[in-house]
């Protein structure tokens, strides 16, 4: 997860409280801390020395805590960090304040016996909570879903509702929805806030809620749910099991960072990263990630040069030919490269899958060939004029047009058979495509260039 780095928290006054810490001044260190958004006061926090740290520990409640920890985004290893500097106690005392969800995504990180301790050490409220939700699969609507929502019956009045949900907001993460079950906690209708004011007081629930409830089921796939939300423009859906049981509701604010997550992960695996570097870890690390990519590319760029190698003759009767390698390549991995991105992000966003594929296909084949015709003329005039050799100039301009229809093709085709294949397609289709669209280019080049080596000489 990315971080922005500018400085746009004008109001938080870093100097002033790193005074306030280094003279022990709890009184007004609290005054000027508590006034902070939580999110500012997480990324306060993260920077300072553990010493520092054990100080906050000792002047925030766990309440205060559990709010700046909601708003914590820490690598894996400082959240074990932080978690052994804290007294366990307190430590459990916070995860039991925090939302369940959040609660969860900070055990996530920890070891397995360590969130056993702590779940024993808190409440048993809280401790059942969490428990329900640490068992769901990372990435499926369960593991990002919050259990503190606000449930009615259909047979009870708008009255009695308000009465419920006065008494539930403080602990529920979303008010503005009210989802009515039946007996069994099946998911049977939802009211807005805004339903509930509106209503006479006597007015039954069942009479103005909507029984056409959109829900996602606890295994759908993290991403999927983000589009629902997208797509309906909802603060928060309720999660249901197969039988329709209400377990729990996805908020917007989740959804967000879902998209992110998702997006960064779209795009490292793009560039060939296997997960996005933070900026922090070690050069040793990153090549790690990074280096399998490497090598794997490397022997295809291997194929590339013994490709080349095979024109040897044709190169050597025409060394002309050599200067435009590069800037055939490089077209068509510049077009394959745009091809790419547009169905990437197609399929990523679930757009391919309503439009036909065919229909892109050909979409791809007619960009590829407009720009494959102008860049081709352009290219044509450009080494007439440098290299005064009017057939050198067809060839390499025949070459382009050839070369960016292909690629285009190619930079639409691989993600979408990949996507076929249950492969994800954004896993280095980037520098496998380019190197694919390499191999072709200088086949298409070479193979014209033999054929025509008589108007060459
Ligand atoms: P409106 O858009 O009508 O002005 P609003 O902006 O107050 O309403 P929205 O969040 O747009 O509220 O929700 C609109 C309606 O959708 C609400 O009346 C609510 O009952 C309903 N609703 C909320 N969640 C769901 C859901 N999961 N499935 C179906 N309907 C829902
Ligand atoms: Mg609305």
């Amino acid at each position: 997860m990315q971080e922005t780095n500018q400085d746009h928290t004008v109001h938080v006054d870093k100097e002033l409280l790193l005074q306030f810490l280094e003279n022990e001044d709890i009184d007004l260190f609290r005054e000027e801390f508590l006034q902070m958004h939580p999110y500012d006061q997480a990324s306060f926090f993260k920077d300072l020395d553990e010493s520092v740290r054990a100080k906050i520990y000792h002047y925030l409640s766990p309440e205060e805590m559990a709010e700046l920890f909601e708003n914590l985004e820490v690598e894996e290893e400082e959240y074990r960090d932080v978690f052994s500097e804290m007294n366990p106690t307190y430590a459990a005392e916070m995860l039991s304040n925090m939302y369940a969800d959040d609660a969860v995504d900070v055990l996530n990180e920890l070891d397995k016996d360590q969130v056993a301790s702590y779940l024993t050490i808190m409440n048993d409220e809280a401790a059942d909570e969490i428990k329900g939700l640490l068992h769901y699969d990372e990435y499926t609507a369960g593991s990002i879903m919050t259990t503190e929502f606000v449930a009615i019956s259909a047979n009870q009045t708008v009255r009695s509702a308000m009465y419920i949900l006065r008494n539930e907001a403080p602990r529920a993460e979303v008010i503005y929805y009210v989802y009515v079950v039946d007996q069994d906690k099946k998911l049977v209708g939802v009211l807005s806030l805004r339903d509930l004011i509106v209503s006479d007081d006597d007015t039954m629930i069942s009479d103005i809620m909507n029984d056409r409830v959109l829900s996602v089921s606890v295994g759908e796939d993290q991403e999927e749910v983000a589009r629902r939300i997208r797509d309906y423009n909802f603060l928060a859906l309720p999660v249901v099991d197969f039988q329709n049981h209400l377990l729990g509701i996805i908020t917007v604010d989740d959804i967000v960072d879902v998209i992110d997550e998702e997006a960064s992960d779209d795009y490292s695996k793009l560039a060939g990263v296997s997960d996005i570097d933070s900026l922090d870890r070690s050069p040793f690390a990153a090549a790690r990630k990074r280096l399998p990519w490497l090598v794997i590319l490397l022997f295809l760029g291997m194929m590339t040069a013994s490709l080349i190698g095979r024109f040897e003759d044709t190169l050597d009767q025409v060394a002309i030919l050599a200067v435009f390698i590069p800037l055939i390549a490089g077209m068509a991995g510049n077009s394959g490269t745009q091809a790419l991105a547009v169905a990437v992000r197609g399929i990523a966003t679930g757009d391919v899958e309503k439009e036909s594929k065919s229909k892109l296909i050909l979409r791809e084949a007619g960009t590829g060939l407009i720009t494959g015709t102008i860049c081709g003329i352009l290219v044509t005039f450009i080494v007439f004029f440098w290299q005064g050799d009017f057939y050198l100039g067809i060839l390499v301009g025949i070459s382009i047009l050839s070369t960016l229809i292909v690629a285009t093709l190619a930079g639409a085709l691989v993600p979408l058979i990949m996507h076929r294949l249950k492969i994800d397609p954004a896993v280095a289709s980037g520098p496998f495509i380019t190197t694919i669209n390499d191999i072709i280019s200088i086949f298409i080049y070479f193979g014209m260039a033999t054929l025509f080596m008589s108007y060459l000489i």
